[in-house]
């Protein structure tokens, strides 16, 4: 005997009627085969909307309509495939039904109010006309057919709407029906009597349960459950990405699954079938190829293994507290044993080391029971001030993560832990359940699907993934989307995956809640209509609670750069090339660190001095070893290096700049770049960075050209007046060069901190001597490396070496 289960999902529409009716013809030919059926999908909420109602009359007739369109609709379309099958008659049954209902309906109006046996007549009809088409299309297709009757035969004692079934009874009973053979047993699930022989359902989703106690009924030899997915998976994978299927699970695994919410099962499904030990397997009616899930008995109970993650919403968490729990450990006994009595089920309970308190989880549709039961249970305790009120919390969720002796697996707390390290959220409580098979953690409700992501993706999902909220989408932010497309591939087999959940330019940002296609990430951020302003981008970022996420600053605006100690408080990292943030007050520069330190977030900046070289990476290394700065002398611009190697060529200034301009190597006025502030600026980044507390102002800047020039917004007019000067200059690049010297641009930190940013004469041994047409370099003279001095060379501009440089502070987010 094998029996089959189909679920509201398989029996959706008379398609699916008819595959399921498929997979019952070919099962039928080796064995004798009993199936319990569910109702087509969405006709028991329908059913449930009429029992919770009693007013509104209008609208409990519409949702019986809509439930019994969803039948006629369903015979309709199996009249058109199956000539044979009885259309008229089960119309009529269908319509009799319905009938019935409206008179159901017209009472629960009349008395305005439905009671719970009432309620269970009402939300089992959907199974009871499963049953009744899917026997008329097998008698269509010459099928013997025995319909067992749950209600005489399912013995249950408990609520109405909840049920438990006595499995010896139900035995009793299913054993005197005179079965033929040849028959296939058709038994509507859900449905079960009392000691009264009165209507009770199982609970929702109860078919499945239904189904292991037919089975044990019948003495199955395997029971198999047909749903809409290939088995069980490590999560629900409608909701949550990257899930696998799990080829086979224990009894205990599946009952832990179920018990904390995958709710391709009923909870107390696997129960009886493990009691009698019938295997079980989840398989999809859409999919018969696929095998499917295994549900057995495990050999070997003590190995380790982790095999999901679910999450519990519609949860109440209560909190107990008061003097007298310090003297007695009654509360608790008294508490257990109320809710006992009124078979409310609790999911978890954890106590405070000290006793002064503990807390309890239950469904939250038992809150306002408990809150009076409570009430009448502890009322002396409660007016004498023994017992504070219970505080009650139903923004939560219980978020758990099961597998086999969990609690023995390796870093298995602190890989769930890394998961939900964010701001956002707040974790109320944490119990490994007695069976030891599950770790469970109460969360708030918000962002659930998010946290269970993040969770599922450590956990069984063997990636790195960083999500970015990239902000500048000028030249830096295009090449390093370029390059992390380019890349994709080659982080794939180094099992990094990098998202882009975000992209701004200073009007607009492109958005999306997993991450955005790049295909056409720059039409469609031009297209947008979403618009982009820093409340804007705080706002998305408090939402957000994405694991590794990092806000990449590609700008240079000095406002943005104010937000990081914010950004780092809502738990981004941040990676930047702006160098506003390292250049502000010493105060907030600090304040930064200190944030980092908090939050345990990274701040990467190596772009904000020489681009692309590896410079602040460097300096950090030496110096937290132990090394000591004698003395510093760098090259620290592009357009600088260029302009002066062109000197010394030859090339009168107005010229050189005018080259460097053209080669794009300047800033739009190139009297920023002659200032020499922007030089003084990584200066302070390298002093700062070294230890010295200075500010901007305490470098000693000679600029290139006198303040004089600073009108001269247009760089044509500008050139014009730097003409004048040319011959002067000349004649100076001239002087240096008859002492075998050449003329450079040059940062200097000396001892104490001392820094300066002039034009040095520079001879031919040293190592800033040949550094031209646009290269930079940095010369230390530490301790450890001296007289030779340590030397980083390389170009220190350009999208694509700045690109890269924001690119590998990116991986080392996750490195
Ligand atoms: P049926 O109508 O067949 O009883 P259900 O909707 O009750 O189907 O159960 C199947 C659904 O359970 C799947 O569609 C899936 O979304 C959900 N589900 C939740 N957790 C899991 C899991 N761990 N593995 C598989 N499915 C899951
Ligand atoms: N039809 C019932 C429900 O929707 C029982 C089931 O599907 O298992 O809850
Ligand atoms: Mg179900």
């Amino acid at each position: 005997m094998k029996l089959l289960k189909f679920g509201g999902t398989s029996l959706a529409n008379a398609k699916k009627f008819l595959c399921v009716a498929d997979i019952i013809e070919k099962n039928q030919i080796n064995e004798q085969i009993a199936i319990v059926l569910s109702a087509p999908a969405k006709v028991t909420n329908y059913l449930v909307k009429i029992s919770e109602n009693n007013t509104n009359t209008k609208q409990l007739l519409e949702y019986a309509n809509l439930s019994k369109n969803i039948f006629i609709e369903i015979i309709k379309n199996i009249k058109k495939i199956i000539s044979y099958f009885n259309y008229e008659k089960t119309k009529k049954t269908i319509i009799k039904e319905f009938n019935e209902l409206k008179k159901i309906i017209d009472n629960i109006i009349s008395l305005k109010k439905c009671p719970e046996s009432t309620k269970a007549i009402i939300i089992s009809r959907g199974e009871i006309l499963s049953i009744c088409i899917m026997k008329n299309i097998l008698q269509s297709l010459n099928h013997q057919v025995t319909i067992i009757n749950p209600v005489k035969n399912l013995v249950s004692i408990g609520s109405y709407l909840n049920s438990i079934v006595n499995i010896n009874e139900s035995k009793k009973n299913i054993k005197k029906i005179n079965i033929n053979n040849n028959d296939i047993i058709l038994m509507p699930g859900f449905i079960a009597g009392n000691k009264k022989n009165e209507v009770v359902v199982l609970g929702r989703n109860g078919s499945d349960y239904s189904a292991a106690i037919l089975a044990v009924c019948l003495k199955a030899r395997i029971c198999e459950i047909w749903t809409d997915v290939d088995g069980v998976f490590t999560s629900d994978p409608k909701k949550i990405f990257n899930t696998s299927l799990l080829k086979s699970i224990s009894y205990e695994e599946a009952r832990e699954l179920s018990y904390f919410g995958a709710k391709v099962l009923h909870p107390r499904t696997i129960e009886p079938l493990e009691n009698f030990n019938i295997p079980c397997v989840i398989k999809n009616t859409s999919n018969i190829k696929s095998k499917g899930t295994l549900i057995c008995k495990t050999k070997n109970l003590n190995k380790t293994s982790l095999k999901g993650v679910t999450n519990l919403d519609n949860v109440t968490m209560y909190t107990i507290s008061g003097s007298i729990l310090k003297k007695t450990n009654n509360i608790f006994i008294r508490i257990n044993k109320i809710l006992t009595e009124k078979s409310i089920n609790i999911i978890l309970i954890t106590q405070s080391s000290s006793k002064n308190n503990f807390s309890f989880c239950t469904f939250k549709k038992d809150q306002e029971k408990i809150l009076s039961l409570f009430k009448q249970e502890f009322k002396l305790e409660l007016e004498n001030k023994l017992l504070d009120n219970m505080n009650i919390n139903n923004n939560i969720s219980i978020l758990s993560v099961i597998g086999l002796n969990i609690y023995k697996k390796n870093n298995i707390i602190s890989k769930i832990f890394s998961a939900l390290n964010h701001p956002n959220i707040n974790i109320f409580s944490i119990a490994q359940g007695s069976s030891k098979h599950s770790i469970s953690i109460v969360i708030d409700k918000k962002n659930i699907f998010k946290n269970l992501q993040n969770v599922h993706n450590i956990l069984f999902y063997n990636k790195k993934i960083i999500n970015v909220f990239l902000i500048g989408a000028g030249g830096v932010g295009k090449a390093l989307i370029k390059q992390i497309l380019k890349q994709k591939k080659f982080l794939h087999n180094k099992n990094i995956e990098i998202k882009i959940n975000a992209i701004a330019n200073s009007k607009k940002i492109l958005f999306s809640d997993n991450f955005i296609d790049l295909k056409n990430w720059e039409k469609n951020l031009q297209e947008s209509t979403n618009k982009f302003n820093l409340e804007i981008l705080n706002q998305l970022l408090k939402n957000n609670n994405f694991l590794n996420s990092v806000l990449i600053d590609c700008t240079a605006d000095e406002n943005l750069s104010k937000q990081y100690t914010n950004f780092l408080s809502l738990g981004l990292n941040v990676v930047t090339s702006n160098k506003k943030a390292n250049t502000n007050s010493l105060e907030y520069y600090n304040n930064i660190r200190r944030t980092m330190l908090k939050t345990n977030k990274k701040f990467l900046y190596e772009t904000n001095v020489g681009a692309g070289l590896p410079v602040i990476q460097t300096l950090q290394n030496l110096f937290n070893t132990g090394d000591n700065l004698i003395c510093f002398q760098g090259i620290l611009s592009g357009s600088l290096s260029f302009i002066f190697g062109r000197l010394e060529e030859g090339i009168l200034l107005s010229k050189a700049i005018e080259e460097a301009k053209q080669l794009g190597f300047t800033e739009p006025n190139p009297y920023d770049d002659l200032s020499g502030i922007d030089v003084a600026r990584k200066l302070l980044i390298l002093a700062r960075e070294i230890g010295y507390s200075i500010e901007l102002k305490d470098i000693q800047i000679e600029p290139i050209l006198p303040d004089f020039f600073k009108k001269y917004q247009d760089t044509k007019e500008l050139l014009n007046k730097i003409k004048k000067i040319d011959c002067k200059f000349n004649q100076i690049v001239k002087k240096a060069k008859s002492l075998g010297n050449v003329l450079r641009f040059v940062g200097t930190i000396e001892k104490k901190g001392k820094c300066s940013v002039k034009i040095k004469q520079i001879h031919k041994k040293h190592p800033l001597y040949k550094v031209k047409n646009g290269e930079n370099a940095l010369t230390f003279y530490t301790n450890y490396y001296q007289p030779i001095p340590l030397v980083l060379r390389g170009y220190g501009a350009g999208n694509n070496v700045t690109a890269s440089g924001v690119f590998s502070d990116l991986l080392r987010i996750i490195l």
